[in-house]
């Protein structure tokens, strides 16, 4: 395996673009034991046994067969779900699956040289900062070029005017909005994504990750107009992180151009027959999202009695900033009294802290450690 070997340097092997990548940093899953989760905004209760038992029943000999290529049943029951017809959905290995595919369907990659003001417009991906810290990976991925626009301070969704000064482009061919945000939380009203949908031309993705702890969504945007398409994921809300499975709405062609780009199997059949059975269930999510919305209320007025500063949330997490200690600090202090959260080393979130709202237990003991840090 020495390079006695005349020819390329393995580094020489790869393509430009893709030598100079940086991937994306998931949160840290540790193993160190004892250990609370409060960094990957995943569901602190178990999937439904229901769930469970589907999975289990579905763990045989069957396991040698490719699953149903299309998620044909998973498909007609989310049209069900969000009363539209299966031609409307696609279903992904995880919706970070769809949300690259859409790159490949809706994005021309850069090109060299003078570009008339339509061409760039055409190899242009938009998102806000900060949002979901994959689209810009996505985006160098694709060799697209990117468009960020800051929020405002407050983080919340700027009117159309506003955004016209910022240089959001409303002809951009993608852009993906995350809505409620992350990491800051905040839901944006149906009422002013509606009108940024109708000025925008190019394809919008409106990234409703988190949309199931919210109260309103905005899956109507995605029927009404034919370049919406709305993202949902069954991993956060759904405490199904482990399976991979998302999907999308929208119109049949945009769905239709995704479909002809996907792997031909790209949903496990795990995945599909746990999709499935969360479906039938959703009776016992629902109460989840109640009571982690009520925790969340609860820990926000815990942290704001502290003197900290809460934004308010429309997910399962909160974006707090301490007061007395940098949030840099308080995350450091929490991880050695073994409680992990999430900061964002960039300048418009570093004076945050992102926290998973997770189980009583787990928000008393995040609690305890911050008044505890906060006394040293
Ligand atoms: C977690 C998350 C996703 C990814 O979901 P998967 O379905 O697990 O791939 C997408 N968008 C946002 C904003 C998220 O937070």
């Amino acid at each position: 395996m020495t390079a006695k070997r005349k020819g390329n340097s393995p580094e020489q092997l790869i393509r430009p673009l893709v030598r100079k990548l940086h991937g994306y940093v998931p949160g840290e899953q540790p193993k160190i034991p004892g250990l609370i989760k409060l960094n990957t905004n995943e569901n602190p209760a178990p999937p439904s046994p229901k769930v469970i038992r589907a999975i289990r029943s579905a763990a045989d000999g069957r396991l040698r067969l490719y699953p149903d290529p299309t998620a044909q049943p998973l498909r007609e029951a989310l049209a069900k779900f969000h009363g539209c017809k299966p031609e409307n959905i696609i279903v992904g290995n995880g919706s970070d699956e769809l949300l690259a595919l859409a790159t490949r369907a809706f994005v021309e990659p850069r090109q060299r040289g003078a570009q008339t003001k339509r061409q760039v417009a055409r190899q242009t991906i938009q998102y806000f900062t900060p949002s979901y810290s994959l689209y810009p990976i996505l985006a160098d991925i694709h060799g697209a070029r990117r468009n960020q626009v800051k929020l405002p301070g407050s983080f919340e969704l700027p009117a159309n005017d506003a955004l016209r000064a910022d240089n959001w482009n409303f002809s951009a061919a993608l852009s993906y909005i995350t809505t409620p945000n992350a990491p800051s939380g905040r839901g944006y009203p149906t009422r002013g994504l509606a009108k940024l949908c109708e000025e925008q031309k190019g394809v919008t993705i409106l990234d409703e990750a988190y949309a199931d702890f919210a109260a309103e969504n905005a899956m109507r945007l995605a029927r009404r107009h034919p370049h919406v398409l709305v993202s949902r994921t069954f991993s956060k809300a759904y405490s199904l992180c482990f399976q991979r499975v998302g999907y999308f709405v929208g119109h049949p062609a945009l769905i239709g151009a995704l479909d002809r780009m996907r792997d031909s199997y790209n949903v496990n059949g795990l995945g599909q027959a746990a999709a499935l059975a969360t479906l039938s269930d959703i009776g016992y999510y629902r109460r989840q999202f109640e009571r982690i919305v009520r925790l969340r209320a609860r820990t926000t007025e815990s942290l704001e009695a502290l003197g900290f500063e809460v934004l308010p949330s429309q997910a399962n997490f909160i974006f707090a900033k301490p007061a007395g200690l940098t949030a840099a600090d308080w995350f450091q202090q929490l991880r050695k009294r073994k409680i992990l959260t999430r900061w964002f080393d960039s300048p418009k979130a570093r004076n945050w802290l992102r926290i998973t709202i997770g189980t009583e237990a787990e928000m008393a003991r995040f609690l305890t450690a911050t008044k505890s840090i906060l006394r040293q």
